[in-house]
């Protein structure tokens, strides 16, 4: 297994290929954006590690133009503390996951291999069900031919709900996948977009979409 780490804090870098080296992965870094984008550019690597914040092309920007190439490694983003929009940027351009600094070391492994398993199969460029479409890398959404405007949050739920389409997920999945997995807020806020999500997607279209399965969460209908 081969993993690029992008990170242009020193002693952090060398920190991750010491402790993914000891745990069996073939690690390379690159200190900042140009040679991390190219570098992944060029090598089949098994995952990356990728910073926001970095010097030449950030993190964001490695990840969507990746994306837009067609190349699809399992992306794990590291992003600052407190960074709720930086979360949900990154499910917008096209990371798998994320993980909010300072990260424990474990956890990260954790993810890296839960991210390995799955694989880069290859995703759909627009997510749809029904006349219900998502355009990830335009970040937009239609549902028929009208245009639906939605927050990076809303967008990443939504993101989320139809990646899953037809299939019941839960409150805490939601919260895992959409906000941060230490997220310790209120659960209900998951109630409070839903019911944004419905507002714009179904009230307005006269349709029902989103499902409520009583204790057991929602459903996407495809
Ligand atoms: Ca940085």
């Amino acid at each position: 297994m081969r993993v690029l780490v992008v990170e242009d804090e020193k002693r952090l870098a060398a920190g991750l290929k010491k402790g993914l080296e000891a745990e069996g992965f073939a690690t390379d870094v690159a200190l900042d954006g140009t040679d991390g984008l190219w570098m992944a550019r060029e090598h089949p690597y098994d995952a990356l590690v990728l910073d926001i914040m970095l010097p030449g092309v950030n993190g964001f920007k490695i990840c969507a133009t990746l994306r837009d190439e067609g190349v699809w490694t399992p992306i794990l983003m590291l992003t600052a503390k407190e960074g709720e929009l930086d979360e949900a940027e990154a499910l917008d351009t096209g990371a798998d996951d994320y993980l909010t600094k300072p990260f424990s070391y474990i956890v990260l492994v954790a993810r890296l291999r839960a991210l390995m398993r799955r694989g880069s199969s290859e995703r759909p460029t627009v997510l749809e069900a029904g006349d219900l479409r998502l355009d990830p890398g335009a970040r937009r959404v239609f549902r028929g031919d009208a245009e639906i405007d939605l927050t990076a949050r809303e967008m990443a739920l939504l993101d989320f709900l139809l990646r899953n389409k037809g299939e019941v997920v839960s409150k805490r999945d939601i919260l895992d996948h959409v906000w941060d997995y230490d997220f310790d807020g209120d659960a209900n806020i998951v109630e409070v977009y839903i019911r944004r999500l419905r507002n714009k997607l179904d009230r307005p279209f006269e349709r029902d979409t989103i499902e409520t399965l009583r204790g057991a969460g929602y459903r996407l209908a495809p």
